[in-house]
């Protein structure tokens, strides 16, 4: 037989345990289905057995590392409240930012229903998000991952977003289709990148590509051309230390108006740049 435990003493043993005091409050609210208020008005309340069993679960898992957004079983992402499993890599604040830059293009490009393309989407966040803001444009959202998808899909009914997916590597399922705007968050972690252990709970496909950490956007880039239409904006999200990679590959490959913008940390976090159309068509 467990002891009694009450809400405050089920807290204060977990932050002593070394859990965030955030995350304490946001999984117990979880497990006992009540809001963070309720928990602090009724923390003289007494969990039940199989509550306290529920929850060292939950903070052993915690402490072991878990995304609290996998232990939730959801994540918001620019707005949304996205379902989350460990067959999707967690959506980052960060990645708000591509979305936000996508928005920029969207508004600039005047399509009155542009095609947008998100590769490797994951949860469906970046896709999601920009159906969710610019209802009129026309997602396709892409991944090699069969799982990935299925949430992904899960996502958009609850949502009510319509977007189409694919199981693609990269743009090998588009064939002949054009869009307005692409954007992706690929996988851009090097393999031996110190990090990645901390990381161990999410798919290490979405995380690295393995070697130097700049494959993944190597192969985007090479065979992005075909896929653009005149004035597309081509985004990428990238690692902290890859903006200058990112645009070298970019101008290489014969885009124009490279650039990158920065993340809520003050680091280059994504590069973009425009696609001006076949050698020869008119250059904006
Ligand atoms: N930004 C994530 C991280 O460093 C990784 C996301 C990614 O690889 N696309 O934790």
């Amino acid at each position: 037989m467990s002891a009694d435990l009450t809400i405050a003493q089920a807290l204060r043993q977990a932050q002593q345990a070394g859990l965030d005091r955030v995350d304490a409050h946001l999984l117990l609210g979880h497990l006992l289905q009540r809001e963070r208020s309720w928990l602090i008005a009724h923390d003289d309340a007494l969990l039940t057995e199989t509550q306290q069993q529920h929850w060292n679960g939950l903070v052993r898992r915690r402490l072991d590392g878990e995304p609290v957004a996998y232990l939730l079983g959801e994540r918001e992402f620019h707005g949304l409240t996205l379902q989350v499993s460990p067959a999707v890599l967690v959506p980052r604040p960060d990645t708000e930012v591509l979305v936000d830059w996508a928005l920029e293009c969207l508004h600039a490009c005047g399509a009155a229903t542009p095609r947008v393309i998100d590769l490797g989407t994951g949860s469906g966040a970046i896709a999601l998000a920009l159906r969710h803001r610019w209802p009129a444009a026309e997602l396709t959202a892409l991944d090699a991952s069969a799982e990935a998808l299925a949430m992904a899909q899960a996502n958009a009914q609850c949502l009510r977003l319509p977007v189409r997916f694919l199981l693609s590597d990269w743009w090998q399922a588009v064939d002949s289709e054009t869009f307005d705007l692409a954007v992706s968050n690929p996988p851009y972690i090097a393999g031996d990148d110190p990090h990645l252990p901390a990381l161990r709970h999410e798919p290490r496909q979405a995380l690295t590509p393995e070697g130097d950490g700049l494959d993944a956007l190597r192969t985007l880039v090479r065979d992005a051309a075909p896929h653009l239409r005149p004035g597309a904006w081509l985004l990428f999200e990238h690692g902290w230390d890859q903006a200058e990679a990112v645009r070298r590959l970019l101008t290489a490959a014969g885009f124009v108006e490279v650039q990158s913008r920065q993340d809520l940390a003050g680091l280059d976090r994504c590069t973009g740049g425009r696609w001006p159309g076949p050698a020869g068509s008119a250059q904006r």
